[in-house]
């Protein structure tokens, strides 16, 4: 199965929710008018879209209606107000590509919202174009937390760096970090605590670790990721507030999008967090991530008719 038809797998639960019912909203020839304006916003907050989100893109669709005088199909517009709207939420970008290698990437992320597996795809993502990857198990808190990176480095066939359970954090990273350099690693992937005994020391933890990252390479860490599962929906906005606020990010890993028929939430988060999605996984095998590319997500979420029309892509 190619790449978009991955992706489409990954978002059939949102599309049977969204799609069909954003089609029925369109059936046969009608205007954009107060009244399909009205049916849309109901089919869209339904959708996991959001209040404000769901506002944004009405207000857009009137607006694109009013400039493109009956032009184009309805339903055409609303897709391309979605590919404007997620494209807002981040452009297709490769983590690292300023960064003098080996390019440091924090993964940060609550237990359980899949972070190691997402660790384990990205490693895989960049083996499988040509990059020297190295793994850092950074939370040392759980020791199940190193066994099971240590499970995925194996898998991904990546060097790892680990330490003890209950070992200095900050001080494997830094280790990882120095032996990346000097093996000429393209990719240092970091897992981090995702949890401690208070949220307070987690979050210090992670400032410690991105301060003792700099000692070694003042534009360290490159990339700081924060993995969120899309069906938590609101929940992950409030988690991600607190991280932000321990450590600049960098981009979202939105992740378990083909466990929710919410795939919508996608056009709010980054709306609301104003951080880039980087990359979204759909499933629990190694290729289940892509690099966030609005088209195709604009195509794998309002269904095929519209998907066939971006086979050019
Ligand atoms: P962590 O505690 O955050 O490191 O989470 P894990 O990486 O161990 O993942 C928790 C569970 O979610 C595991 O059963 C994974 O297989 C599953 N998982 C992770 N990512 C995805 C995804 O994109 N889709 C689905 N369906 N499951 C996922």
């Amino acid at each position: 199965m190619g790449l978009f038809d991955r992706i489409k797998k990954g978002l059939a639960k949102t599309r049977a929710a969204l799609s069909e019912k954003v089609s029925a909203v369109f059936k046969s020839g009608r205007k954009i008018d107060d009244e399909l304006l009205a049916e849309l916003e109901e089919v869209l907050l339904t959708g996991d879209v959001g209040w404000e989100t769901t506002e944004e893109l009405l207000a857009r669709l009137k607006e694109a209606a009013v400039e493109d005088n009956g032009r184009t199909e309805p339903e055409e517009l609303l897709r391309r107000v979605v590919v404007q709207m997620l494209g807002d939420a981040g452009a297709p970008v490769e983590l690292g590509v300023n960064a003098q290698p080996p390019c440091v990437v924090l993964v940060l992320g609550v237990n359980g919202t899949g972070k190691t597996t997402t660790i384990a795809k990205l490693a895989h993502y960049y083996r499988e174009r040509g990059k020297k990857v190295m793994l850092a198990a950074g939370d040392t808190f759980r020791a199940a937390a190193i066994d099971q990176l240590r499970i995925w480095a194996e898998r991904t066939r990546c060097q790892m760096i680990s330490s003890k359970p209950g070992a200095d954090s900050a001080a494997v990273i830094y280790d990882a970090f120095e032996a990346a350099i000097h093996r000429g690693m393209d990719y240092l992937i970091v897992d981090t605590a995702g949890r401690l005994h208070t949220k307070s020391n987690l979050m210090k933890e992670l400032e410690k670790v991105a301060r003792v990252l700099k000692k070694k390479r003042e534009d360290a860490p490159h990339e700081v990721l924060l993995v969120l599962d899309a069906t938590t929906g609101q929940n992950g906005l409030v988690q991600a507030q607190e991280f932000t606020r321990a450590i600049p990010i960098t981009g979202l890993v939105l992740t378990k999008i083909d466990g929710t028929a919410k795939g919508g939430i996608l056009l709010s988060i980054a709306r609301t967090l104003k951080v880039p999605i980087r990359f979204v996984g759909f499933g629990e095998s190694l290729e289940d991530i892509a690099l966030f590319d609005a088209e195709q997500f604009a195509a794998g979420l309002l269904g095929e008719r519209k998907a066939q029309s971006l086979e050019s892509l």
